[in-house]
């Protein structure tokens, strides 16, 4: 039997990720950016709350957790080396450890950059990766440096191909319009920003992504072509370089 996963809209641009094994029963949250989506999203479902798995510290992310603790009594997860940070533990973890949840085996990634801590949870098929990857995009480098942004990426990038990528937010068509504005002839990017236009007037969250399909377009994830080496620089520059001057020109975008 499959996981179900629920996309859960937040705040005005933020998504939570309900993950449920029928079987056992059992639900896991990602992320907690407020607390009354997800519980009406739970109550409706007949869902109870076993754990919360945070991705990092930021407030649109670490929210909701208090009132969901108060209300399911779920198992908090996140990194210990960034506990001072995080609502109380329940569950330490780092990198390299490995955790059954919801019946299924499940890895986690350092994808330090945008934050120093923040973490993925990556179930077989399903990566969460917040605000690391994202759709057509990737995080502001806030406390990291950009080489260790560039290598937290390349970690994601290494999952298989078919993987979903759960990212944080619904940011995907202003970054289609900065990764055009670098790419405007690759094809499967143009392709892309006309798909993702048509279901956002629908409605419809673009994300989750696949992999395969964030290494064709997304414009972070493709610092080492030299393609894209040649437009933001020149062809012999360096995979990191490449991510770096992508991701400042972002910023003043
Ligand atoms: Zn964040
Ligand atoms: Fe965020």
């Amino acid at each position: 039997m499959s996981i179900t996963i629920k996309t859960v809209p937040c705040l005005s641009d933020n998504y939570a990720y309900l993950i449920h094994d029928a079987n056992l029963h059992e639900t896991a949250l990602v992320d907690a950016p407020e607390a009354a989506p997800i519980s009406a999203e739970l109550d409706s479902l007949g869902w109870n709350l076993d754990y919360i798995l945070i991705t990092h510290h930021h407030f649109d992310h670490v929210g909701g957790v208090e009132e969901l603790r108060k209300i399911y009594r779920p198992k908090v997860i996140g990194n210990k080396n960034d506990r001072k940070r995080l609502p109380k533990l329940d569950i330490e973890i780092a990198e390299g450890d490995r955790l059954q949840l919801c019946n299924r085996d499940v890895s986690i990634l350092d994808v330090s950059g945008h934050t120093i801590g923040h973490i993925a949870f990556v179930f077989p098929g399903a990566a969460f990766t917040a605000d690391s990857l994202m759709a057509l995009g990737c995080g502001r480098v806030f406390e990291g440096t950009f080489p260790m942004m560039w290598q937290s990426l390349q970690k994601i990038a290494a999952l298989p191909a078919e993987t979903m990528i759960y990212s944080g937010h619904e940011y995907t068509l202003a970054n289609g319009e900065f990764a055009l504005s670098l790419e405007k002839d690759n094809t499967a990017l143009n392709n892309r920003v006309e798909n993702e236009k048509k279901r956002r007037g629908e409605g419809v969250p673009t994300v989750p992504s696949q992999l395969s399909l964030e290494l064709l377009t997304n414009p972070f994830l493709r610092a080492n072509t030299p393609e894209m080496k040649k437009i933001v620089g020149h062809s012999d520059m360096s995979d990191e370089d490449c991510f770096a001057e992508i991701r400042k020109r972002k910023d003043s975008f």
